[in-house]
């Protein structure tokens, strides 16, 4: 290795003073060459693939993403409802119990139900426990909770045959189906 020159603190050879360009937002950040950043970080509003102004923090605007959901939406696959699993708003968080909520959300909200974006519902079950994992912090090594603790190990197994049944859901959740209500008889058509 080549032996350091010596350089005092005071020196003109330590340091310069130099001019920087570069970008300055609007809120004053320095972003050096990065002109796109500093653009984004001063502006409030962008223009959208489509032309249309939209707000800083959107890739799209309003109308695109209004597009972009119903297309989303259609490509949903169509099952019929069976009248009976709750109904849900497609990327909303209203949910329909029963076939009159529909009508009455309709009504309140001025919209024929051929204007919702129906979805069917999935249950969302309780998850079994898996008590290794769930006392792995407190288990001594390489000790199941068998070992351990037999009886607590059968009671949660008796919860667990509990939990396959799925008798019940703790929750209902927007499935993969789109849906319409049967308006017409013209359901067993295709
Ligand atoms: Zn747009």
């Amino acid at each position: 290795m080549k032996e350091q020159p010596k350089v005092m603190y005071d020196s003109a050879e330590a340091a310069q003073q130099v001019t920087v360009t570069g970008w300055r937002s609007r809120n004053g950040h320095f972003c050096g060459d990065n002109e796109h950043l500093a653009r984004w970080d001063g502006c409030t509003h962008l223009l959208c693939d489509c032309g249309a102004e939209m707000d800083r923090g959107y890739t799209l605007c309003r109308s695109c993403r209004d597009k972009q959901r119903l297309e989303r939406y259609e490509a949903m696959p169509f099952q019929e409802w069976d009248r009976t699993t709750p109904l849900t708003l497609h990327d909303d968080d209203e949910y329909f119990w029963d076939e009159d909520s529909v009508w009455d959300y309709c009504e309140l909200n001025g919209i024929k139900p051929e204007g919702l974006r129906l979805v069917i519902c999935e249950p969302n079950y309780a998850w079994e426990i898996e008590a290794d994992d769930y006392y792995g912090d407190d288990l001594p090594e390489d000790q199941p909770l068998n070992d351990v603790y037999p009886d607590l190990a059968e009671a949660i197994e008796k919860v667990n045959e509990m939990i396959r049944k799925k008798e019940r859901p703790l929750s209902w959740g927007g499935g993969k189906y789109r849906t319409t209500l049967q308006i017409t008889s013209s359901s067993n058509a295709a």
